[in-house]
């Protein structure tokens, strides 16, 4: 009998529960989204940071990142409409709009026709506040797609129009490619443009400090910039500059009005050295882009039940993989400790090396490996020791690059020189037991990892055009 009471009174109570499910569906509270896309971030670019901060506290426990600590975790595919191994645009486009397209288009149709909304285009008609942070220029193709729409990503003037004319709260980073341009005797600048709708503009330390809530949008650029507009290479030093942290930092800062966010944050030039197969410099930007990630971590820690963190990638670029033919089962991570510059900061070095070249080839190679043992550690025994024949590479390279013809300078552009560099880095990535197999993107899936409620959507294997979908899902406000 009591059993017989016990089972009409779960019935009952289940009936009221499945009718009560179906009048008001479970209201998600999420209020806080972060979308980080580490750019051109594969599985061996997180492993290497890890092994490299193992070997550098001579740690056999495995080191974890922030992110990799998170309990959700899937692999995303990446392939574009029109090829496999993908590019930013497209790949930002699907991350950005849950539509594949096109290489190059930046959240448009194939065809380069039709817009397609973005999630902060989108957020911001639910209310959200919205950020877009990247450590490269803001009219990069990653962060370009969550603003802007055109047919091509070198579009980068229609790009900072598009951005200058946006309802984005918040834009922190580098700088624009094309920042100005003369149109029927029209000088049109983008940043005057941005502030005549409504952009406060800060491109100085003290100014972005003095950033407070209340002012409303926010264009931040960093004070000092590297080639193409991006902030510089953290090997590079930073110093003078918010970090890509404190962007996101200060964008919590002046987002959390109550109203929720959400916040794009690229680590942009994680790409930028798997295409020059510089392995110490993209180290320097994974751990970078990390400690971004721990800030918003520290965000969720205080508001755990309103916050969602997703970290992808667009794609993988450059192919490492963890172990080479020549080193077999070494990996020597921590001779990348060695490495003080980017391989673009040692391009300029060389610059200024062939300006003062003495034209005796002995003496100039003597000064050379001074330099390379000053920047690398190579050549120097305390450091990284090169064999003879490593040297006599050297030194041929050296004499062929450094010299045209005979006793000739390299030409200003620096065309043959960079061999010089490149050696240079695929040397350090073969002592430290590293391979790449290209300079371009390949196409394996990347890794996602999420942390928050509804974090397991992002479970197991999902495509890139999921990714916004499921935020959506999440940040949607259910009646
Ligand atoms: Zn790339």
């Amino acid at each position: 009998m009591k059993k017989v009471v016990f089972s009409i009174l779960i019935l009952t109570w289940s009936a009221f529960f499945l009718v009560s499910c179906q009048n008001k569906p479970q209201k998600t509270q999420i209020k806080y989204a972060f979308l980080f896309i580490g750019d051109g971030m594969g599985q061996a670019q997180i492993n290497i940071a890890q092994a490299y901060e193992m070997a550098i506290n001579k740690k056999i426990a495995f080191k974890h990142l922030t992110f990799t600590q998170f309990p959700s975790t899937g692999w995303v595919t990446t392939y574009a409409n029109n090829r496999f191994i993908t590019g930013s645009a497209a790949a930002g486009t699907a991350l950005a709009t849950g539509h594949k397209t096109n290489i190059g288009r930046i959240s448009m149709d194939p065809d380069g026709t039709a817009p397609f909304e973005s999630i902060a285009e989108w957020a911001k008609k639910q209310g959200l506040k919205t950020g877009i942070i990247t450590s490269v220029s803001i009219d990069h193709a990653t962060p370009a797609v969550f603003y802007a729409h055109q047919p091509s990503r070198g579009n980068y003037f229609e790009i900072g129009l598009d951005l200058a004319a946006s309802d984005i709260d918040f834009f922190g980073g580098g700088g624009f490619v094309i920042p100005m341009k003369v149109i029927n005797g029209d000088t049109i600048r983008i940043i005057k443009r941005a502030i005549e709708n409504g952009f406060a503009f800060v491109n100085t330390l003290e100014g972005f400090k003095a950033l407070k809530p209340g002012t409303g949008k926010v264009l931040a650029i960093a004070p000092r910039l590297a080639a193409d507009a991006a902030m510089p290479y953290m090997i590079d030093g930073n110093e003078g500059n918010p970090s890509l942290a404190d962007f996101t930092q200060k964008a919590i800062d002046l987002l959390q009005d109550g109203s929720g966010f959400f916040m794009m944050v690229e680590g942009g030039k994680i790409d930028w050295a798997g295409h020059g197969n510089d392995a110490a410099t993209n180290i320097m930007e994974m751990l970078a882009f990390d400690e971004a990630i721990a800030v918003a971590k520290a965000f969720y820690d205080q508001h755990p039940n309103e916050t969602i963190i997703v970290v992808t990638a667009d794609h993988e670029t450059g192919g490492l993989a963890l172990g080479n033919g020549g080193m077999q089962y070494e990996l020597n991570v921590a001779v990348l400790a060695n490495q003080h510059i980017s391989s673009e900061g040692f391009d300029m070095k060389l610059a200024e090396f062939s300006r003062q070249l003495s034209g005796d080839k002995g003496k100039d190679f003597a000064d050379m490996l001074i330099l390379f043992g000053q920047e690398f550690g190579l050549g120097d025994s305390t450091k990284i020791s090169l064999t003879s024949s490593e040297l006599t590479q050297l030194q041929h390279v050296f004499n062929q690059n450094m010299y045209i013809g005979a006793g000739e300078k390299p030409d200003a552009s620096g065309s043959s020189y960079k061999h010089i560099t490149s050696f240079l880095i695929k040397l350090m990535s073969n002592k430290a037991g590293l391979g790449w197999t290209s300079y371009s993107h390949t196409g394996i899936n990347v890794p996602v990892y999420a942390i928050g409620p509804g974090s397991e959507m992002f479970n197991g294997m999902i495509d890139n055009t999921d990714i916004p979908k499921n935020l959506e899902t999440l940040l949607m406000v259910q009646e």
